[in-house]
């Protein structure tokens, strides 16, 4: 059927809403990832019109400060001036080849010299190939079908990943969506993130079946939950004991909480790492990397098959160099770091002064608050939050002009285009928000 798209009028609410019916003509649900839908909290999506900085503006050109940041990628904020110049000077050479380019090598040095567990890189699409091939890899490697990984980790959309816990925590799971079948379900053993136990006893039972252990060293995807002192050295061990590779998925993590992401931040070393979002400078781009011995074992060094048409795209490369090239030198996260601390302290005041408990966890400029009293430790934890207080907060943030990412479960980004003003603002709104999320009874 063909949809005869209109011109949306400049009316309130009008033209995200006739927007969003046109979209549901031609997507399923109208985007093209569930979280953008607004399924969470309620409502209709935000149709972005145009982003700069720290604002976002919508259809009707309402501007919001934006703390979704594309999920993760803009660091930065929107249409910084040095990825926009890389992408017009890149564009105008060529957007694909099909043969290597300058580019890739050198966005694959940087990644190898910022990140210490990568001497060769293979630069993907989306974070989901990256953890997907990370995985063939670790199976190829060890001869071992098994991969454990966390409740309440995201890693993407392949089908081993989208597990659920099968009958008790360490048993191999069972498929979490229609469509995985059983049989690749059931090689992934669930434990509960900052549990170093369960996965003691997971490796003690099927340890000689495992070929690793794939975890968010900040789990992002349950909204933000640092590990516990210890929690990723312990796993480090434990892989050590049972000839097990560790795999960061650092997708979220890297070039976020730290240049080198999360493992320089915690100081351990995983055998394989997975990178995106940062690393194509908000163009799709994703890598997955290690040790040169089993890089090496990657097509068409070695055996393990794995391709992509678009990988390494010219323009992708640009946006990630430029991005980096900013980020190198360390200023960046000070100021992140600063600002997203001062973020901190004035949404736990007004929380405070609105007398409503919530918990607000952070690692440099990835945050959450979850609705709830107790510490957040893992996924079970995290589904005690009051998500109907946090629809209520959502809404009434976005109402004065704050965009936060649509779910309890999802973390917030703050970028380097966040200024005070950005904090004062979002403080002030939030002191309000708390109000509408404490009178949710
Ligand atoms: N790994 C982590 C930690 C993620 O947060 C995500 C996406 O949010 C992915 C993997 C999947 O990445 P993509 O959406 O690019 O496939």
């Amino acid at each position: 059927m063909a949809i005869a798209i209109q011109s949306v009028p400049a009316t309130p609410a009008v033209a995200a809403h006739r927007a969003f019916e046109q979209a549901r003509q031609v997507m399923p649900g109208g985007v093209n990832s569930p979280v953008r839908a607004f399924g969470a909290v309620g409502g209709e999506p935000v149709f972005a019109r145009q982003g700069d900085g720290a604002m976002v503006i919508d259809l009707e050109g309402q501007e919001y400060i934006d703390y979704v940041g594309g999920f993760g990628p803009l660091i930065l904020g929107h249409t910084p001036s040095a990825v926009v110049e890389a992408l017009n000077k890149a564009i105008s050479r060529g957007t694909s080849f099909g043969m290597p380019t300058l580019a890739e090598t050198t966005l694959a040095q940087m990644v190898s010299d910022a990140v210490p567990s990568i001497e060769l890189v293979r630069f993907v699409n989306s974070g989901t190939e990256a953890t997907m091939s990370a995985i063939r890899l670790a199976r190829a490697a060890t001869a071992r079908p098994a991969v454990i990984k966390c409740t309440g980790c995201y890693h993407g959309h392949c089908d081993g990943l989208l597990v659920q816990a099968g009958s008790g925590a360490t048993t191999f799971g069972t498929p979490s969506c229609p469509g995985v079948p059983e049989a690749i379900a059931s090689q992934t053993i669930l434990v509960a993130f900052n549990d170093i136990d369960s996965v003691r006893r997971a490796l003690e039972i099927h340890g000689d079946q495992v070929a690793a252990i794939i975890i968010e060293p900040v789990a992002g995807n349950m909204g933000c939950v640092p590990p516990h002192e210890g929690y990723l050295h312990g796993l480090r061990d434990l892989c050590d004991r049972f000839d097990v590779l560790l795999i960061f998925d650092e997708v979220m993590t890297g070039f976020r909480v730290d240049y080198g992401g999360a493992q320089v931040l915690y100081g351990v070393r995983p055998d394989l790492t997975c990178l995106g979002k940062i690393l194509g400078g908000g163009l799709p781009c994703a890598a997955f990397g290690g040790r040169q011995e089993l890089m090496c074992q990657m097509a068409p060094a070695g055996p393990v098959y794995q391709a992509g048409t678009l990988s390494g795209n010219p323009l992708a490369m640009a946006a990630g160099i430029a991005t980096l090239e900013i980020l190198r030198d360390g200023a960046a996260y000070v100021q992140l770091e600063q600002i997203s601390q001062m973020l901190v302290s004035g949404l736990e005041q007004a929380a405070v002064e609105a007398g409503i408990s919530v918990q607000i966890s952070r690692v440099g400029s990835m945050l959450s608050i979850f609705f709830q009293d107790r510490p957040v430790g893992n996924y079970r934890d995290a589904l005690e939050s009051r998500t109907d207080r946090f629809a209520a907060f959502f809404h009434s943030m976005r109402e004065q002009g704050v965009l936060l990412p649509p779910s309890q479960f999802e973390s917030w980004f703050v970028s380097t285009a966040h200024d005070l003003a950005c904090v004062e603002q979002t403080c002030t709104a939030a002191a309000g928000a708390f109000e509408a999320a404490a009178r949710v009874l």
